[in-house]
């Protein structure tokens, strides 16, 4: 099915080994706040590595495994049927770094993440920007061979266990006043501080804290690209990261209607299964159509990126798999709370898990609603044709 070549299935296959593996210690996970002993999760983290599924994103000649866009989707879906985020030791250090980094921060940076000894996280939301990046108001001020970086950063996922991070500010001063620039910053530096960590609604190991930046002072050559290149960064990271939140509500999606269908086939109520009441099977069969939908979407635009599709068309593409995908996996994860009945509410099942770690799949990386804006803006620039 969906035209996979022999290597394409072989990685799949791959893949989905390794999240049977990890789906037995979800449970303890959730019980324990979303951590499993350290030895654990380096255990699963050098697996991940041995069978080629960290850094599929990253190119041969760099050390890693070079796949193609729907070889990662593929991956990262079976990532995404494992709850409690287990599946993120499958990790894709930043795609876009490698073409714009330098020589020296490629060695410092990008060949120790593809060899799984370095982990980023992103400090670019604030406050008050969020859906509109454009509005940060954190800075950066050359002082002789330094930048000097101030702001507070809020949700900044994977600080506890990330030991360097992308920082985007607005440069003061200079010939480019008031543009974007994008800056590696080491973890720890002297000037960063957590000003709190908040509980979320999913029960994962990596923290989202608040985090001061205070005469955070940087080399010049932490910065990535030049003045003014801030924001073009985040929009590649946001198209990669898009494509793959919709590869991972896949995973998800497909494990809560198998499951919910081998319940339903086996939960006698009034003399028959449940699957044989028209309300049930309803559930079921739009569960399973509607991630056919979404898969053929996925694939298909991760074939379009893999034939050198023009980028803006991509754009739109992989935010209409985003949308879709993380709507239906919502929809899907409902329904299935549902088929469990009070099973359904208990932490102890996947759905109940599913149902909270899946609703921010529609905020981050863009809410729905800005999806929505950047189809409908592509739609009338483009044709819809041009797009579907
Ligand atoms: C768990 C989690 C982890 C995160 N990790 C990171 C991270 O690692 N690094 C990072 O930088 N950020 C991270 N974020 C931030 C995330 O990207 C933002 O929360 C998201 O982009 C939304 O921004 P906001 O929260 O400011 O919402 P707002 O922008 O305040 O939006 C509020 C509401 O208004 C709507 N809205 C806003 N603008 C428009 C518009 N133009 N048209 C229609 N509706 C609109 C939104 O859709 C939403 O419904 C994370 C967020 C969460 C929840």
């Amino acid at each position: 099915m969906y035209g996979l070549s022999e290597a394409d299935r072989e990685i799949q296959a791959r893949a989905r080994e390794f999240a049977d593996e990890l789906i037995p210690f979800e449970d303890e996970a959730e019980r324990a706040g979303g951590e499993l002993p350290r030895d654990v999760t380096a255990a699963q983290a050098k697996r991940a590595r041995e069978l080629g599924l960290y850094a599929t994103n990253m190119p041969a000649d760099l050390g890693g495994p070079g796949c193609s866009y729907l070889q990662q989707v593929l991956v990262q879906e079976q990532m995404g049927r494992v709850t409690n985020a287990l599946g993120w030791v499958a990790a894709t250090p930043p795609s876009w770094l490698p073409a714009v980094a330098t020589p020296d921060q490629i060695e410092r940076y990008v060949r120790p993440a593809i060899a799984g000894e370095r982990e980023e996280c992103y400090a670019i939301t604030e406050e008050g920007a969020g859906s509109d990046v454009d509005a940060i108001t954190a800075t950066a001020r050359r002082d002789g061979e330094d930048y000097l970086l101030n702001g507070v950063k809020w949700h900044v996922t994977s600080y506890n266990s990330a030991d360097y991070a992308f920082f985007q500010a607005r440069l003061v001063g200079g010939p480019h006043d008031g543009e974007h620039a994008m800056f590696l910053v080491d973890l720890p530096s002297p000037g960063i501080s957590v000003v709190r960590t908040p509980a979320y609604s999913h029960t994962i190991s990596h923290h989202h804290p608040i985090v001061a930046f205070t005469d955070v002072r940087v080399p010049a050559a932490n910065l990535v690209g030049a003045e003014g290149d801030g924001m073009s960064f985040a929009y590649e990271w946001f198209r990669y990261e898009r494509l793959m939140v919709a590869a991972r509500c896949l995973g998800a999606a497909a494990r809560l209607t198998d499951e919910m269908t081998a319940f339903a086939a086996g939960r006698v109520v009034g003399g028959q299964p449940i699957s044989e009441y028209g309300l049930v099977a309803g559930m079921l069969a739009d569960s399973l159509t509607e991630l056919f939908a979404a898969r053929s979407m996925t694939y298909e635009t991760a074939r379009g990126i893999d034939g050198g599709a023009d980028v803006k068309i991509s754009h739109a593409q992989c935010s209409m798999a985003k949308l879709y995908a993380s709507e239906m996996a919502g929809r899907v994860a409902d329904r299935a709370v549902q088929v469990f009945g009070g099973r359904g509410y208990m932490r102890e099942n996947m759905a109940e898990r599913f149902f909270r770690e899946l609703r921010v799949e529609r905020i981050w990386e863009g809410t729905s609603e800005i999806q929505r804006m950047i189809i409908a803006r592509q739609m009338t620039k483009r044709t819809p044709t041009a797009l579907a």
